[in-house]
């Protein structure tokens, strides 16, 4: 496969870039079986097995303001990761820039969003998880990936977020939760409302101007991306997930693609994270106008 250190179409300089990739090669919080820090570089190898022209915009990636930054060093502690992620994420949002962030476990999304600037228009997250991700702390840390819902709560407040796909959670959780008041839409309720519906309830949900898309790909179910750390059995479709980067595209801040672990499979796992991250930018950009 050519080019395997850098994502297809990204060839616009950083400056003139309104769409930017960094790669978060982190997994140390992984909790179950790790992987997810070849995730980045396995999702742009496989970037590039898509033709640049989108037949549903009719628009063409290669024609689009896209960069990819390469990615970031490696991390002795979660904690360390997140300062130096918050760092060069944040002149993105400064420069009017639409990050994309691949991971790496689900440690990688909290920095990714508190860079946001207060100053801006208003976030929302959309939380897409087969977990809930709500715990304090995990075996002492804060800054695990099974306490990363609850670390964006607190930086964007629990009115902004919404969990969409979950399907696992703790008791322990769920009471923390409610007292903290965070929404959440079930992968049992997605089955049987539909996606449209389901959708169109969690951006009904979040009043903010602007949308930051967290994607654990376990969301996903095993069967269509079981690549990943702890897959989870009855999940959405690759197909339910394009309808909500479709829907959210005109809002969208910033995406993250996290927990993508590639050993586990041949490859269609990398193959449909490519995908997805492809099919934001070229909606957004269809949205709000060709840069
Ligand atoms: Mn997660
Ligand atoms: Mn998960």
């Amino acid at each position: 496969m050519p080019h395997p250190t850098t994502f297809a179409d990204a060839s616009a300089s950083l400056q003139q870039a309104e769409y930017v990739l960094l790669g978060v090669p982190f997994d140390r919080t992984t909790s179950f079986r790790p992987g997810a820090r070849f995730g980045p570089d396995s999702i742009r190898q496989h970037s590039w097995n898509f033709e640049s022209y989108d037949l549903e915009t009719g628009l063409s990636l290669g024609d689009l303001a896209i960069h990819d930054l390469g990615n970031t060093d490696e991390f002795g502690t979660a904690s360390e990761m997140a300062d130096s992620v918050r760092e060069e994420i944040r002149p993105l949002y400064a420069a009017g820039k639409v990050p994309i962030v691949l991971g790496g476990d689900h440690a990688c999304s909290p920095p990714a969003v508190e860079a946001y600037p207060d100053d801006a228009p208003s976030l929302g997250v959309l939380y897409l998880d087969a977990h809930m991700d709500f715990r304090s702390n995990y075996l002492g840390d804060r800054r695990s990936h099974a306490c990363s819902a609850r670390r964006i709560l607190e930086k964007v407040g629990a009115r902004n977020i919404v969990v969409l796909g979950v399907r696992s959670v703790s008791a322990g959780e769920m009471e923390d939760l409610r007292s903290l008041g965070m929404s959440y839409i079930t992968a049992h309720e997605v089955a049987q409302e539909g996606i449209e519906s389901a959708a169109q309830r969690a951006l009904n949900m979040l009043k903010t101007e602007r949308i930051y898309i967290s994607l654990d790909i376990d969301a996903i179910d095993p069967a269509y991306a079981g690549a990943t750390g702890t897959p989870e059995p009855f999940g959405l479709t690759p197909r339910d997930v394009k309808h909500v980067f479709d829907t959210a595209a005109p809002r969208l801040a910033g995406l993250d693609i996290m927990e993508v672990s590639p050993h586990y499979d041949t490859g269609n796992t990398s193959a449909l994270a490519a995908r997805l991250a492809r099919e934001a930018i070229v909606r957004r950009a269809a949205a709000v106008g060709r840069q």
